[in-house]
């Protein structure tokens, strides 16, 4: 463990150094395929509340793909919803190619779903009807498409044949394994090239054969069609290839990588989610002092004196604790 510097600016403990968000310039258009507002939901059930978003900030560009990451009940899926107009938030907002979907009637969210959308779920038999053959889930998700029968067969065709199902057109969704009602539901998602792939978890049940036969459906559905992804993943493979990462943790974003560097994320008050390895020399409750530097910040942990120490009898660091 790194020693905190409790007594003097060595730099010893962490330091954090600002890159401005300006990235690309925003395309002709909408600037923003998704964009959150101090997104808040709360799951109410009799007798508890969870506070699953926390107040998250985000945007997306028109085609850029995505990776959600962090641990287990950090709000990921919670988020996906919301992008996929499933869920009300509690506060905030949320706008998918500068419409704010709250704003939306029924009907015109239900078109928003069948037309703009391609939402795979975490639970890939949740998308399918399981009682219809392949080919007839992949026909049915293309109702809302004005196409011909004919040319649903050829695009229903092709996507079986790219998810690796093309011998299993025939066969009953719900009679697939689980692997392949992945890589159904996926062909499912871009049936109508959707301008917006939400994917929960796409490769969770699959060998690393079929997991890159997915991401390379997924990147060519950017690149082909200038796809704009969101996929929640666990997967290291499915976030290098998406390129850009957002950890969630706690209902907020905490930190994004980009071109392989990570940084953490200031929040609108002013947080920062520090990385979980820095967490043996932050624990929770620690004092810490942020000082100025050139480039950026250090941050110090100091230790408050114990309640051994006979100089403080409050046992709270006095006014030159961190010097
Ligand atoms: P993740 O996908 O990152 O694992 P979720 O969005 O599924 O996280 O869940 C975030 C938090 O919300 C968790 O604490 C979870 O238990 C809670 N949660 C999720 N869905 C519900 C629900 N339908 N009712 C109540 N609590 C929920
Ligand atoms: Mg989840």
């Amino acid at each position: 463990m790194t020693q905190p510097a409790p007594g003097g600016a060595q730099p010893s403990a962490s330091r954090i150094s600002a890159r401005p968000r300006s990235a690309a310039p925003a395309p002709a258009g909408q600037p923003f395929a998704v964009r959150c507002d101090n997104l808040v939901h709360v799951y109410r059930t009799p007798g508890s509340e969870v506070a699953a978003l926390r107040g998250v900030d985000l945007t997306v560009r028109p085609g850029e793909m995505v990776a959600l990451l962090g641990p287990s009940g950090a709000g990921k899926t919670t988020l996906l919803w919301h992008l996929a107009g499933l869920l009300r938030p509690t506060a905030g907002r949320v706008e998918i190619n500068g419409r704010q979907l709250t704003e939306l009637g029924t009907g015109a969210l239900a078109r928003f779903r069948l037309t703009e959308v391609g939402l795979l779920l975490q639970n890939p038999g949740r998308n399918l009807l399981p009682y219809q053959s392949a080919l007839g889930n992949l026909m049915f998700a293309q109702a809302p498409a004005r196409r011909s029968v004919a040319a649903r067969r050829r695009r229903a065709a092709e996507l079986l044949d790219r998810v690796g199902l093309a011998g299993a057109a025939r066969r009953r969704a719900g009679r697939l394994s689980g692997g392949e009602q992945q890589r159904l539901a996926l062909a499912v998602a871009l049936a109508n090239e959707p301008g917006l792939l939400l994917a929960d978890e796409p490769t969770t049940q699959l060998d690393p054969v079929s997991a890159a036969a997915v991401i390379e459906l997924i990147r060519d559905a950017n690149t082909s069609l200038g796809t704009t992804v969101v996929a929640v993943t666990h997967d290291p493979a499915v976030a290098a290839a998406l390129g850009r990462t957002i950890t969630i943790r706690d209902g907020r974003v905490g930190a994004e990588g980009l071109d392989g560097q990570e940084y953490v994320v200031v929040g609108r008050d002013g947080t920062l989610q520090l990385p979980a390895e820095l967490s043996d020399l932050f624990p929770p409750g620690s004092l810490a002092r942020a000082e100025r530097h050139e480039h950026g910040v250090f941050l110090h942990r100091v230790d408050p004196p114990g309640p051994q120490d006979p100089g403080d009898q409050a046992g709270l660091p006095g006014p030159g604790a961190g010097r």
